[in-house]
């Protein structure tokens, strides 16, 4: 038995091991109530991994009240006691990280060494962070602004959390919801995808083990038009942060807004990669690979426009076809695979679609088309020549494909960066720092790298602009969104009458 399938073995007996179980309320894995089942699929092999009952109405008011039960406790704990707790759940993350790895792989079909030295380090990093941040939270400071009264700003929790999570980075995404809103004394309700149940699920287990209160976090694991649906418009829930589509993230909108609920939203992308005519070519060209590539182009932050000034352009075409066909595809579980299915045949049919249209009026010149085999996988595709109004330059494909087209001067660069409805991420490469100052100030996203393209980290912030939403997950901004101030008043005088009590009371 080679590596390979000793993984796979592994992955899963860590999958059976849930029982078809996929719902963690009050600190217990449970079955769903829906009547309705559900299969976690292998997309490297099409195979079925595990089934389990969906999350029903009923399943989510439990995990509510869970939730609510426990909100007093956690919400009233010392910062130092939330952060000690956040420090042993970074701890048992970590001694789950080879499990973690495995099953997110195995949902996913992510490159084994993707999510070996990406998503898991990624998540204990974050919770680790968080520890730390939970005991910064702190209001402004006292002061006498009125001259009468001292004033001060209290920064409270907002109660419980309602989350729901997209499939592309699972256990980074539960990380990113459920650590914020916790670390700042909240209680959550997160609702995964449901073809990723299993390391959101493994998530809460470990906060569990590690102490964590039950009800603290709970799973709740069923379609979004039911589960998510009844979770964002639960009266219990005092906000809802969701990551996901655009076109998803618009309908949870119009929910929470009925609700009048605080609303947290990470949606799509459409990042450019903008090359001006100075730019380290072989960077370029390196970068622009993995950025496009890297999760098999899940990633919201992907590189997928590529705009290069006119000098440039037929030598960083030519790189980056040679370098796509570098690119080793493969099981998940070979540590040599660098890229892996996409997450289901049907997300494969989708990104096809996409090529197949592009056909009529761009040149496919690399890739376009899936390899034989049962495993959802798709060629690293190379697309030139395409209109910018057009589907492949403007939708989110989430998928293997960057298109390359040539820009003149640098407004007009800069101004085609600009040009879709999506505004999370983008990159500029040149060695002019003015030409780099200018791009990061006039390009409209919620992160510009300059000379790179993908790395985040617990201490910045992540999240997008126009219609990608609105928000920061990571860094202390995201206690913004999880957090709400409260302006306490105190008179100083003592004194029955005041000054301003001549606006009712006349001249007594
Ligand atoms: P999706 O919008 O289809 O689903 C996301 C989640 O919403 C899932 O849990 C789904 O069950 C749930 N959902 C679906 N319909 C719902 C409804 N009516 N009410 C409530 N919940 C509902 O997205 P996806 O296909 O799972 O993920 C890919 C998308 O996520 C891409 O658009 C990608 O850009 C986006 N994404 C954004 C970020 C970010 O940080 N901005 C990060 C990762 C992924």
């Amino acid at each position: 038995m080679d590596h390979r399938e000793h993984s796979r073995e592994a992955a899963l007996a860590l999958a059976e091991g849930f029982g078809g179980r996929a719902q963690y309320i009050a600190g217990r894995l449970r079955s769903g109530s829906s009547g309705r089942t559900h299969p976690v699929v292998d997309p490297a092999t099409g195979e079925t991994v595990c089934g389990y009952e969906l999350a029903g109405a009923a399943d989510v008011d439990a995990a509510v009240t869970a939730a609510a039960q426990a909100l007093p406790d956690w919400a009233g704990a010392t910062p130092g006691e939330r952060s000690d707790a956040l420090h042993g759940f970074a701890a048992a993350l970590s001694a789950r990280a080879a499990d973690l790895a495995l099953a997110e792989s195995l949902q996913c079909g992510k490159p084994i060494k993707l999510s070996t030295e990406f998503d898991v380090p990624g998540t204990v990093d974050n919770t680790v962070f968080f520890a730390g941040a939970s005991r910064q939270l702190e209001g402004k400071a006292a002061a006498e602004y009125s001259g009468d009264h001292t004033s001060y700003v209290r920064r409270e929790p907002v109660g419980v959390v309602g989350s729901i999570a997209p499939w592309n980075y699972p256990l980074q995404m539960a990380a990113w919801k459920v650590l914020p809103a916790i670390a700042a004394g909240n209680t959550i309700v997160l609702k995964p995808a449901e073809l990723t149940p299993l390391t959101s699920l493994m998530f809460a287990q470990a906060a569990t083990d590690a102490g964590i209160p039950d009800g603290v976090v709970n799973v709740v694991t069923g379609t979004g038009p039911d589960a998510g649906e009844h979770l964002v418009g639960h009266p219990g829930v005092a906000m809802t942060s969701f990551t996901g589509s655009t076109a998803v993230g618009r309908r949870v909108a119009e929910l929470a807004t009925r609700g009048v609920k605080r609303l947290h939203l990470e949606l799509g992308g459409k990042a450019p990669f903008v090359v001006f005519d100075d730019a380290d070519l072989e960077a370029a060209a390196h970068g622009a690979v993995a950025g496009a590539l890297i999760n098999t182009g899940q990633d919201c932050t992907a590189a997928t426009r590529a705009y290069v000034q006119r000098p440039l352009y037929d030598a960083f075409v030519a790189a980056v076809a040679d370098l796509f066909a570098t690119v080793r595809l493969g099981d998940p579980f070979d540590p040599a695979t660098d890229l892996g299915p996409l997450i289901s045949h049907a997300q494969r049919d989708r990104v096809a679609g996409f090529v197949k249209r592009a056909r009529d009026y761009a040149t496919v010149v690399t890739g376009g088309a899936a390899p034989d085999g049962k495993g959802a996988y798709y060629r690293p595709t190379l697309i030139t020549g395409a209109p910018q109004d057009s589907e492949i330059v403007q939708a989110e494909i989430f998928g293997p494909v960057l298109v390359v087209l040539p820009f003149d001067g640098d407004d007009e660069g800069l101004r085609l960066a600009n040009d879709t409805p999506y505004g999370l991420a983008a990159s500029a490469w040149t060695r002019d720092v003015f030409r780099a100052h200018r791009a990061t100030r006039e390009i409209k996203a919620g992160c510009v790298w300059v000379n790179d393209h993908i790395p985040i980290i617990s201490e910045m912030p992540h999240g997008g602009a126009k219609s990608s939403g609105f928000g920061k997950d990571m860094s202390a901004y995201s206690f913004e969104e999880y957090t709400q101030v409260k302006h306490v008043m105190f008179d100083n005088t003592a004194v029955a009458r005041k000054d301003w009590h001549r606006t009712i009371f006349g001249d007594r």
